[in-house]
């Protein structure tokens, strides 16, 4: 398997990650409105966006801790194998996400439950 591929890919999402983050954070922070020339409509708007943006850093933050978790991984040469039941993770799995830590089958089990 190609490590040094799967860990430049990593670092890639991780950089795009974080300036996401930065650009996601000031959208985040709370609404200023002036009561007197905002209307009831949108401030709601406003509310929804602001929450939306949340919901959008949260997202970023679990991919954020899911890659961090795949690079130490790669420093312990675990990297590519099924946190569950140790079997390897198939190649084509880890490209289309190289921060997976389960394999096909313990994943699909996951998402049953
Ligand atoms: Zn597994």
């Amino acid at each position: 398997m190609d490590i040094k591929l799967f860990r430049s890919l990593l670092l890639e999402k991780k950089a795009a990650l974080v300036e996401e983050e930065a650009a996601g954070k000031e959208a985040a922070q709370v609404v200023e409105l002036d009561q007197t020339s905002v209307g009831r409509v949108s401030r709601m708007d406003a509310m929804q966006g602001q929450a939306m943006a949340i919901a959008a850093n949260q997202r970023r933050q679990i991919e954020l801790q899911k890659i961090a978790v795949a690079l130490t991984r790669i420093k312990q040469g675990e990297y590519g194998y099924c946190l569950e039941c140790d079997e390897e993770i198939a190649e084509a799995r880890l490209k289309l996400d190289p921060a997976t830590s389960l394999c096909i089958d313990c994943a699909s089990k996951k998402e049953m439950i």
